[in-house]
């Protein structure tokens, strides 16, 4: 079960800023491509429906609990990779992933298995030995979606994970995307169309804080 609610979320950062004004959307299983300029308000809906902030009015259902109320139902249940997700270029891919699955909680035997599982689902099995330090940017961009993987998520949350990576990378991610969909949420965002126009089930466009469009790739493509 899987069912997000955006109900007229907007959003006003301290200084005054209106990042976002009354932004709706209804999500179901699949993956959503959420596009728009630098500054339209992704990473801040984003960093929301990660639970990281509230929304200054409207307000997220996941399942129908609203997830400022009760975050913990949907914390359970989310895989999140920001943007500027790090990590320590010291340790092996397995150690790493075997530290933030302590962080997150998982059962010590379990978290062994789980952290093969994750580097296996990005296809980093065989390079899972090897420091962080020696990882290409799309090699630790699969790190972040093993990370996010590890508790298997039913919402997957991932913010311009294609920002650096080189033309086969970015390929090569789209078809990962694209395989982790099945029963899951994926919201993928991005500014770059083509990352997501073939792998989306919907599209969402966003500009200066509000939702332009959200529907079918095609019905954007015929009003482009
Ligand atoms: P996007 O992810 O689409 O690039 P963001 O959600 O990062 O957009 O930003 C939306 C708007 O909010 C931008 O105009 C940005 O400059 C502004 N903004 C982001 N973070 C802050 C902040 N901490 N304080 C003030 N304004 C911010
Ligand atoms: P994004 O791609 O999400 O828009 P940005 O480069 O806009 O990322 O923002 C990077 C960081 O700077 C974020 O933590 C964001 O919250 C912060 N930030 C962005 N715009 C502003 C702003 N106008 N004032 C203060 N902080 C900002």
């Amino acid at each position: 079960h899987c069912e997000l609610r955006v109900e007229g979320v907007g959003y006003r950062y301290p200084n005054g800023h209106e990042a976002l004004a009354g932004v709706d959307l209804a999500l179901g299983p699949g993956i959503l491509g959420l596009l728009g300029p630098n500054g339209a308000g992704k990473s801040t809906l984003m960093r929301i429906l990660a639970t990281l902030s509230r929304p200054g009015s409207g307000r997220v259902t996941w399942n129908g609990t609203d997830i400022a109320r009760q975050p913990d139902a949907l914390r359970a249940e989310l895989g999140y990779l920001p943007q500027d997700f790090g990590v320590y270029p010291a340790l092996s891919a397995r150690e790493f992933l075997a530290y933030l699955a302590a962080v997150k909680g998982l059962p010590l035997k379990r978290a062994r298995d789980r952290v093969d599982e994750c580097l296996a689902l990005v296809g980093l099995s065989e390079a899972a030995d090897r420091r962080l330090g020696g990882f290409s940017g799309g090699m630790r961009q699969r790190v972040g979606i093993a990370q996010a993987l590890l508790n298997d998520p039913r919402l997957l949350i991932v913010d311009e994970p294609t920002v650096g990576l080189d033309p086969e990378e970015r390929l090569r991610f789209r078809h990962l995307i694209t395989d982790l969909a099945g029963q899951r949420l994926v919201i993928l965002s991005t500014h770059i169309v083509s990352d997501i126009e073939a792998s989306a089930t919907s599209l969402a466009v966003m500009a200066r804080g509000k939702r332009l469009f959200h529907g079918e790739p095609e019905q954007l493509m015929a009003q482009a």
